[in-house]
């Protein structure tokens, strides 16, 4: 069968054919996969920046964002059954003992940096026709999702981030978090979300729908689709061409969550600055190893402190972290139902790999339809 991989001791990417994968233990299902998204990581794997093949391979198997179908599973799968639909989670324990968030089950948060990651590292992705999994790593996704549910893995990003923030904003002492369907009172409720690629929208749905006035800021200038798309879904879009970015709290007011959502440091940092009082900064993205930047790190720090100001930082993500994703997108679905298909704006077969991994082609998330 057909596998898109990366072979970064000879520095290639391409298509190769590998053996049909077998079960082998009781908990083993194996999926057909139906698609698989392409994100920046993706792209950086590609340029060769990280990504690392399993032991005693040469070649690592992209993809980590996925749907797929069930085809067979014994009978300790976890109750799958064919033709269920699932999404598979990318990040999996470390070995260690020692190691208390893998053996709770928060890989997310594990301690050795020896964890592994499906098409990223040490274990193979997604990107080919059969996948064996076991049962355990799989989340079941209702049919009505299938065209959309290739998000749940990247919306799991803004999933973990949203718990992480329910968290901390529980330490004010005044009605915190945000409650659905009560709209900012300005006193912690107003997110600014930097950047309109599949993260930063995901991000900002998750955080509309969680009750938050929602801003999101981005380069292009307005009108334009992404623009169209948060308007869509009662966020409201700033161009960073018509709004230089400290001028964003004269126009917003105090602003309680920034979610970063661009990977670019220095501008995640400079739009730190705008962070009000009592607020969260969040950051998603893994940028690139551009070298060091020039910011004003007194500003952060006063801010920081003198503004009990928290920087937290987030990677994706734990079981329940999927089951609340797959929740939200179904809810996202009902209540904006062309933002959601919006989201997702190409869809290719696997012979055109090349252009999405090397980054030639444009529009939101772009996906490579692997069986219809
Ligand atoms: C994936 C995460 C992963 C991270 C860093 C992201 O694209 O969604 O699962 O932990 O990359 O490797």
């Amino acid at each position: 069968m057909k596998a898109i991989a990366v072979r970064p001791s000879s520095r290639e990417v391409g298509s190769i054919e590998v053996p049909m994968p077998r079960r082998r233990g009781e908990g083993d299902v194996l999926l057909r996969m139906l698609e698989v998204g392409v994100c920046g990581t993706d792209r950086e794997i590609c340029s060769f920046e990280y990504g690392t093949p399993p032991q005693n391979c040469d070649h690592l198997i992209l993809g980590h964002e996925s749907v797929a179908e069930v085809v067979e599973a014994g009978p300790m799968a976890c109750g799958f059954e064919p033709g269920d639909l699932v999404v598979p989670s990318v990040r999996r324990t470390c070995p260690h003992a020692s190691c208390r968030a893998c053996r709770e089950g928060r890989q997310d948060f594990c301690f050795t940096g020896e964890f592994t990651e499906r098409g990223i590292k040490n274990e193979h992705g997604f990107m080919t026709e059969y996948v064996v999994e076991q049962c355990g790593n799989l989340h079941r996704v209702p049919a009505e999702l299938r065209d959309v549910a290739v998000l749940v893995e990247p919306l799991t990003i803004a999933q973990k981030a949203l718990s992480q923030l329910k968290l901390i904003q529980t330490r004010l002492p005044w009605q915190c978090p945000a409650v659905p369907g009560h709209l900012a009172d300005g006193s912690c409720r107003r997110a600014l979300v930097l950047g309109a690629g599949p993260v930063g929208l995901l991000g900002a749905m998750t955080l509309a729908h969680a009750g938050f006035e929602t801003w999101v800021y981005s380069r292009e200038r307005t009108p334009n689709p992404r623009a169209a798309l948060v308007d869509s879904i009662g966020a409201r879009y700033l161009s960073a061409e018509e709004v230089p970015v400290d001028q964003l709290p004269d126009r917003l007011g105090s602003i309680d969550v920034v979610y970063e959502a661009i990977g670019a440091s220095e501008l995640a940092f400079r739009a730190a600055g705008v962070l009000g009082t009592n607020g969260v900064f969040i950051l998603t993205g893994v940028p690139g190893r551009r070298g060091p930047a020039s910011i004003d790190t007194d500003r952060l720090m006063r801010n920081m402190v003198l503004k009990n100001q928290v920087v937290l930082g987030t990677v994706n993500a734990a079981f329940q972290t999927f089951e609340d994703a797959i929740a939200d997108l179904t809810a996202f679905r009902r209540r904006w139902p062309q933002a959601v298909q919006g989201l997702i704006t190409g869809r290719f077969p696997m012979e055109a790999h090349r252009d999405l991994l090397l980054g030639r082609t444009g529009g939101i998330k772009n996906v490579l339809s692997i069986a219809a």
